[in-house]
């Protein structure tokens, strides 16, 4: 962490009510090639624990796993104060959002197709939400998962379906969700007059883009982003909370 965003993230921690969201894998956990077997980095449980036990600051996980996979990964306890958010804000605290019949279609259809591209493919396989569907092609053959991810993203080529390409996944929602409307829904009923969003992958972009001023931006890792500030790996994010939990 630079000092000049040790300086941003002190002078931030003033105000109140305040809202710190962050994405779980690659942000507090470390990318493994089993989702089910990622963990937050030892102590970081702690850390979020704390922080949310600051008056007038509110911790979010927001991911983009299945709310149920989400808690079981994270590993919250029962009486956590955390806000848990999954399938990029299509689950909050456990209520799911109602598909209608299209959308029931064109999930079906897409689900469909994606099993049909994991037949027989190890190391493709296919993850299935409330609302949603994702190819996760991390652990295939370079040459069949660039192929297969074509595939994916024609077959989900359809009206009412949302599309949204990850790092290794391609992931449908028949529900236009995200984590920049999620976050902006838990702004608002919050109150929250600041929000600190951390996140490493392309659909956490959807959040960097609804942060304004009194926000602030990181971004965990490489690549193009729009957020204003940037760390290195899960080890810094850790760093940060610990500055945030413990001013
Ligand atoms: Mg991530």
């Amino acid at each position: 962490m630079t000092d000049e965003l040790r300086a941003r993230l002190s002078e931030w921690l003033r105000q109140r009510p305040l809202l710190v969201a962050l994405d779980f894998d690659g942000v507090l956990a470390p990318i493994v090639e089993q989702p089910e077997a990622a963990r937050a980095l030892p102590g970081t449980d702690k850390l979020l624990e704390r922080l949310a036990a600051i008056g007038g600051v509110h911790v979010a996980l927001v991911s983009g796993r299945a709310l149920t996979s989400l808690r079981a990964v994270a590993q919250v306890a029962p009486d956590s104060r955390l806000v848990l958010v999954g399938s990029h804000g299509a689950e909050v605290g456990g209520t799911v959002v109602q598909l209608d019949d299209d959308a029931r279609d064109a999930l079906a259809s897409v689900h469909a197709a994606f099993l049909a591209l994991a037949a027989d493919r190890p190391g493709v396989h296919v993850e299935t939400k409330p609302a949603g569907v994702v190819l996760h092609t991390r652990r295939a053959p370079r040459d069949v998962a660039a192929q297969v991810t074509e595939a994916a993203l024609g077959a989900a080529d359809r009206p009412g379906c949302h599309v949204t390409q990850g790092k290794e996944v391609v992931e449908v929602s028949v529900i236009e969700t995200g984590k920049g409307v999620a976050l902006e829904r838990l702004r608002a009923e919050l109150g929250a007059v600041g929000v600190l969003y951390v996140g490493d992958d392309v659909t956490d972009e959807n959040a960097f883009a609804v942060l304004g001023e009194n926000d602030i931006g990181i971004k965990v890792g490489d690549g193009d982003t729009r957020a204003a500030w940037r760390v290195a790996d899960p080890e810094h994010v850790q760093d940060l909370l610990r500055l945030l939990a413990h001013g």
